[in-house]
């Protein structure tokens, strides 16, 4: 079986301790190869390289540092064919998918970030008795990286390409339940010359080399991106010695259709719902449906949901492909049995989905599923499933749908649908999340700033908030006579 490696200083290696765990394919449902259960002592070693390579790293020019992003850009896109199987095979997505989204962002994240810091500029504040207060950004030194199993490379390289942009060194934990992307891209580093110990990959758990990498003392900056209970571990664990800490959590998003939403808002709901088997952070999980159009919007949602593909990952017909684990279908199966219980009527699904393909009989498949007649208050609607699960529920009147999407713990998203310019701007700035969508979902400009509010997490990422994120502004005042 294949080995995944950890990536040091440079070099592809295997753990210290010499121990493996499987890494599944979902949509089979069985081990195909085997990553590295890494501990404190595989961090200390990647720490240590990050802090050797630093020095020289942060004392390049922005020409050299953009040059050496385009390179790697370069590299993934030579292998863009090879990313995207693997990321298919790894997270059980389709091939479609991991194809025509995933892995072309990936190549995007580091072009973005190689131009922006060509692009970046500093304050200078001419100040009073002939002063100059310039504002100095320096690179933060090493900085831990954190990323979750639903989009693995794309989100992996969100952090690492501005990290390493603005002359930090890194040790990246991806998750290990989706590891072998970040494998690949570890040769691809070396394919890149990318200067050794600049990036260093670290797998394993969560509590084991996740938690050895927040807590080392020389990483004073942490990104993660994951599950809020995480999230919540992860800030009281730096949060006594002060470190830098951006965190992107999770999402109960709402898609609010009004009675003149445009055609397009079904279609788009349906793929919000259930897009990456709904495992994606900005899923439209819970639809607000305008009561005049309530009744036929469920029956032509469900029958649109009832002719998604659903089956083998590999076959680029399919629209909808693995859970990516045994876990991840346990929840769902238990939240289906929780939306019973809450007394929620079940239109479309909730059970297990046995692919026709022979080799997926025992893949983590779950048919989409659409749940009506919830309270806002149950738990079905309040918590975030992270699989094909949409609830369904009627509002009276634009306050009804504000209150509505409000009645939430998180705020990272919302969609808003309808052709009432005025209608959609009340709703957006109304509605508590760190993104709202006005007739559309899940439209990602590099450059406009990316978070949450609430339990969806803290700080932003993407465009100049990345930039200053893996940065430290310093003001140095110079007076000129
Ligand atoms: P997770 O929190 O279980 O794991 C995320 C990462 O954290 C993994 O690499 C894991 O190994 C690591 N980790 C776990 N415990 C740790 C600890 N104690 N210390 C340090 N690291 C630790 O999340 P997941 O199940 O991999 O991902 C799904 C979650 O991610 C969902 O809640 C989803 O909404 C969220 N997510 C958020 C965004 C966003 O941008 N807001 C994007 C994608 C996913």
């Amino acid at each position: 079986m294949q080995r995944i490696g950890n990536y040091v200083g440079g070099e592809i290696v295997p753990p210290v301790n010499g121990q493996w765990m499987d890494n599944v394919d979902p949509a089979v449902g069985k081990p195909y190869a085997l990553t590295p259960a890494s501990d404190k002592a595989d961090v200390d070693r990647a720490v240590a390289a990050a802090e050797a390579a630093f020095p020289a790293w942060s004392a390049t020019s922005v020409e050299e540092r953009a040059a050496v992003l385009m390179r790697l850009g370069e590299a993934i896109d030579r292998r863009k064919d090879q990313l995207a199987m693997a990321e298919c095979i790894d997270g059980g997505k389709p091939i479609t998918r991991a194809r025509d989204h995933e892995i072309p962002r990936v190549l995007s994240n580091f072009r973005y970030f190689a131009a922006a810091i060509q692009h970046n500029h500093s304050e200078l504040y001419p100040g009073a008795n002939n002063t100059l207060n310039m504002i100095l950004r320096r690179p933060r030194g090493v900085v831990g990286l954190i990323s979750p199993w639903n989009l693995p490379l794309y989100l992996l390289t969100w952090k690492i390409a501005p990290a390493i942009a603005t002359g930090n060194t890194c040790v990246a934990k991806p998750s290990e339940v989706t590891p072998m992307t970040a494998h690949l891209f570890a040769e691809i580093c070396r394919e890149a010359e990318l200067p050794a110990g600049v990036v260093n990959i670290v797998h394993g758990r969560g509590a084991e080399a996740g938690a050895a990498l927040i807590n080392h003392e020389s990483i004073r900056t942490v990104s993660f991106t994951g599950g809020t209970a995480t999230g919540r571990a992860i800030a009281s664990a730096v949060a006594p010695g002060f470190k830098k800490l951006s965190l992107e959590l999770g999402g109960k998003n709402p898609t609010i259709i009004f009675d003149d939403a445009p055609g397009a808002a079904l279609q788009a709901s349906v793929m919000a719902a259930f897009a990456n088997t709904g495992q994606i952070c900005l899923c439209g999980s819970r639809i607000l449906v305008q009561q005049t159009i309530f009744e036929s919007f469920v029956k032509s949602f469900v029958q649109e949901a009832e002719k998604l593909r659903v089956g083998d990952p590999l076959d680029s017909a399919t629209q909808i492909g693995a859970l990516v684990s045994h876990d991840q279908l346990q929840k769902s199966m238990r939240y289906a049995a929780l939306a019973r219980e809450e007394g929620g009527r079940i239109l479309l699904g909730g059970e297990r989905f046995r692919p026709a393909a022979e080799r997926c009989r025992e893949g983590f498949f779950f048919s989409p599923t659409v749940v009506v007649g919830l309270d806002s208050k149950a738990r079905t609607c309040q918590e975030e499933i992270f699989g094909p699960i949409v609830t369904i529920a009627p509002f009276r009147d634009l306050d009804h749908a504000i209150a509505l999407a409000n009645d939430t713990g998180y705020g990272l998203s919302a969609s808003v649908w309808t052709q009432n310019i005025d209608k959609a701007h009340r709703v957006a700035g109304a509605v508590d999340c760190g993104t709202v969508w006005i007739n559309c979902w899940l439209v990602r400009d590099l450059r406009v700033p990316f978070g949450g509010t609430k339990q969806s997490g803290l700080g932003r990422e993407g465009g100049d908030e990345a930039l200053r994120f893996f940065t430290e502004p310093k003001n140095v005042c110079l007076r000129v006579n």
